[in-house]
């Protein structure tokens, strides 16, 4: 898979938190990662469903731009999400496969708190998101 942002082969990563390992896909070049959907179930069922704080963010004009997924294959554009709380927050996830991306200035942000109870938290988020449309 290539990086949505800058086109990149993303390598793999393994995260390691809350006596859990996840494996990501983190791009070297711009420090974006991407969750598929696999990788987000390791997760379910340990996090709590409440809502996130998140900081120093890429600027807007950054955060707007379409992203195409990098799983799949017909690259369906990635769907903005923005956060009901924090206007500034914006998500970009796969409808399809359901997968996230996060970039560089939201993951600093979010690792202030347990990595993977964050992560979960924006996945139930997105859940959400997906039940209620
Ligand atoms: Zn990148
Ligand atoms: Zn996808």
């Amino acid at each position: 898979m290539n990086c949505p942002r800058c086109n990149q082969q993303l390598s793999i990563d393994y995260i390691n938190d809350c006596k859990t390992t996840i494996e990501v896909d983190r791009c070297t070049c711009c420090g974006g990662i991407w969750f598929d959907k696999d990788e987000l179930s390791q997760i379910e069922g340990i996090i709590e469903p409440t809502f996130i704080e998140i900081r120093h963010l890429p600027d807007k004009k950054e955060q707007f731009e379409k992203l195409h997924c990098p799983k799949c294959n017909n690259s369906p554009r990635l769907q903005k999400a923005v956060h009901p709380r924090d206007k500034k927050v914006i998500i970009d996830y796969c409808p399809y496969c359901k997968g996230i991306w996060l970039d560089k200035g939201e993951l600093e942000a979010i690792q202030q708190e347990s990595f993977i109870i964050t992560i979960g938290k924006i996945f139930n988020f997105l859940s959400c998101l997906r039940t209620h449309k």
